[in-house]
């Protein structure tokens, strides 16, 4: 459920996932206002619905016709999945964990020094997620004082990771021994030549770079990245992650993450 829902690739994804798994199964897109959410919500558990998945404007409203959450969406305040439990649902974030299953496939995240740009939703369940997966340190790096002081915050009071906000004027220069650095921004976001302001001589080859962004998977940012030598992972892995962990926590089974990808391009057309 979101507003606006159309073009967004999530449906196309799990059917093809459900019917790779033999599943008889329906994943569905459906348009909903904020003044319709409440009984929505309460349609999906009067027709029996195992669960779902919530975007804009909902992330944070559908937290109140739940009956809890779990550790992760309580920190990060946002509910992207939800499933049914006894006589009600459970919310889960799972953007986070989506974003950290694709990093494990190349690095562990456990004592590493991380640049975090960006501060919004998407940031924060990617920042949450590497605080409990026990990286040394997050490098907050947002224009909005707000949001960027609110997430270093929240990872040094209640993550237990050393955090802090850093305003960014102008070029961001990388410090030498981060180990990640992550564009957790919108810029990118359907146009290629977007460039994230970073100073691309602060790039070391010792740096894995990631991106959020699925579309373009593409970006100018990872291109830069790769140009000065750095392993780079694109937002189409954390966005089938997070897919595959919903398929996985509704159904009981793991999907095959190779369908959904595949699914993914031929929808986005990439
Ligand atoms: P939000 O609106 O919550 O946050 C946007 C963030 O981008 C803020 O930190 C904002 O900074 C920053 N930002 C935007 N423009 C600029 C700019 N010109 N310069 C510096 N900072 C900028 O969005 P979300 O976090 O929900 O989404 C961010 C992106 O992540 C989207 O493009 C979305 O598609 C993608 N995404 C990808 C997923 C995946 O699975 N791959 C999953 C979820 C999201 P400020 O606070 O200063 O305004």
């Amino acid at each position: 459920m979101g507003q606006p829902v159309a073009g967004n690739p999530s449906q196309f994804m799990m059917e093809r996932a459900f019917a790779a798994a033999g599943l008889d199964w329906r994943y569905l897109t459906l348009e909903v206002s904020p003044e319709d959410l409440p009984a929505a919500v309460a349609g999906m558990k009067a027709m029996g619905f195992h669960g779902g998945n919530f975007t804009i404007p909902h992330k944070v409203a559908v937290i109140g016709h739940l009956k809890r959450l779990t550790e992760a969406a309580e920190l990060m305040g946002a509910v992207n999945c939800i499933f049914a439990e006894d006589d009600g649902f459970v919310g889960e974030n799972t953007d986070g964990k989506g974003f950290v299953l694709a990093l494990k496939e190349v690095m562990e995240p456990e004592g590493k020094k991380v640049v975090l740009l960006g501060a919004g939703g998407a940031a924060r369940a990617i920042a949450v997620e590497l605080g409990l997966n026990k990286v040394a340190s997050i490098d907050v790096v947002n224009r909005d004082a707000g949001r960027g002081r609110d997430l270093a915050n929240l990872l040094s009071q209640r993550v237990g990771i050393a955090s802090k906000w850093i305003p960014w004027n102008g070029m961001h220069e990388l410090p030498e021994d981060a180990d990640l650095v992550i564009n957790g921004t919108s810029i990118g976001l359907n146009d290629a030549s977007a460039m994230v302001p970073v100073n691309v001589d602060t790039f070391r080859d010792s740096m894995l770079v990631a991106d959020v962004i699925f579309n373009p998977p593409e970006t100018a940012f990872l291109q830069a990245a790769q140009d000065a030598g750095c392993q780079t992972i694109d937002g189409l892995g954390m966005l089938v992650n997070q897919g595959a962990i919903g398929f996985k926590i509704w159904t009981g089974i793991d999907p095959d993450p190779a369908v959904m990808r595949e699914a993914l391009e031929e929808y986005l057309g990439i």
